[in-house]
């Protein structure tokens, strides 16, 4: 077996060999974290840039098993920001020079969301003057409403496969027409091909996820040629079916340190997409973000939801910065970055370098 320090300078790895890199510990873990920090210095450089996310609606048609605010949670209590409330939190991300917003909710596909949706676009677009970068998270729709939200003025795409495995994915989601794992890689295509910067991710330590899946996720987001990922630890609810698997589960720091491994693996694999530090890497470790940033990621995403709703986004318990206003999250932000080593871009809308260089091809 090659030795790890020889590994990890490659740029082409097989299953075996990323699998091996997730699972690293000690000193090896140690190493892979220096060898994707070192690679991300040398390729886009030590910017971070910002989205602030926008978690507008917890209302979901949806049931995954692992999620908080799926359809049949009955004990979330349900909310939707009204127009002016998404327009001023827009603003306020335009006055702190995030550069960009991520709109992001339950998913609905009724006629009514999806004009709404334009109609939000286009507000925004008129109110900042353009001026700010807008990523949608809006979950699985037809290729008619993913057009008719590009021409309103969004120009990325977060929609996560979750996992890569389809026998897992139906572990996670229940077997009908509305959680259809083709249906999901056929939206990422069609994504694709309206011309959107295109982001996906998985979720980490899932019951009875090992670490093939996980290198076989990233080869997916090899394959498919994504722009962005955002991944982080599957974080259980009580409230959730998959609560009844916890026991299968690996601890939280294993999780997280596992997650670290992802990102670094997957900043050698890719090294010009853009990786966003996630929010469930805060809720284990307060630094998690940071931590992240340090070793590879390069987008934060801190949450600008009005903070009485926040608290009924929970996908997952004790989701962090529930109690805080926009202003405090915000406060301490460059503090962070600059901690870490890091740059923090402001003003910018900071897409992905690889966006560019596949449409150069
Ligand atoms: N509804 C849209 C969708 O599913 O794409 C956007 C919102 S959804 C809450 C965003 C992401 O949250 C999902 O893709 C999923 O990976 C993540 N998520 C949900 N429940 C989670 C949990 N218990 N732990 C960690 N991440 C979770
Ligand atoms: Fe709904 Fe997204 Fe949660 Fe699934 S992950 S239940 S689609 S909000």
């Amino acid at each position: 077996m090659k030795p790890f320090h020889q590994l990890i300078t490659q740029s082409r790895f097989d299953r075996h060999e990323l699998a091996r890199m997730i699972a690293a510990q000690g000193d090896d873990h140690r190493l892979l974290l220096e060898q994707s920090a070192r690679v991300t210095l040398q390729t886009i450089g030590d910017s971070v840039w910002l989205r602030g996310l926008i978690e507008f609606s917890n209302i979901c048609i949806k049931n995954c098993y692992y999620c908080g605010i799926r359809r049949d949670n009955r004990l979330t209590s349900r909310y939707e920001l009204d127009d002016d409330a998404i327009v001023q939190a827009a603003l306020f991300a335009r006055d702190k020079g995030y550069g960009s917003i991520v709109l992001q909710a339950g998913e609905r596909n009724d006629a009514a969301f999806v004009d709404r949706i334009g109609r939000l676009l286009c507000q925004i677009h008129e109110k900042t003057h353009g001026e700010l970068g807008i990523t949608l998270s809006l979950g699985e729709q037809d290729a008619q409403t993913y057009r008719y939200w590009k021409q309103c003025g969004a120009h990325r795409y977060l929609l996560r496969f979750e996992t890569s495995c389809e026998q897992l994915y139906y572990q996670m989601h229940p077997h009908d027409h509305r959680h259809d794992y083709q249906t999901r890689l056929q939206c990422l295509q069609a994504l694709k091909s309206c011309g959107y910067q295109v982001g996906t991710g998985v979720m980490i330590g899932l019951p009875g996820q090992s670490f093939h899946h996980l290198a076989d996720d990233l080869l997916m987001m090899q394959q498919l040629d994504i722009d962005m990922v955002g991944m982080g630890p599957y974080l259980e609810h009580q409230q959730t079916p998959l609560y009844q698997r916890r026991h299968e589960l690996w601890p939280v720091q294993r999780r997280f340190q596992v997650a670290l491994n992802m990102i670094a693996a997957l900043r050698l694999l890719m090294p010009d997409i853009n990786i966003a530090a996630s929010t469930a890497l805060q809720a284990i470790d307060p630094m998690g973000r940071e931590k992240a940033l340090r070793i590879g990621a390069n987008v934060l995403m801190p949450n600008i939801t009005p903070s009485v709703n926040r608290r009924n986004y929970q996908l997952y318990d004790n989701k962090p910065c529930v109690d805080e206003g926009a202003d405090d999250c915000s406060s301490c932000i460059r503090l962070r970055v600059e901690m870490v080593g890091r740059k923090l871009a402001l003003g910018e809308w900071g897409d992905s370098q690889h966006f560019f260089n596949r449409n150069k091809q």
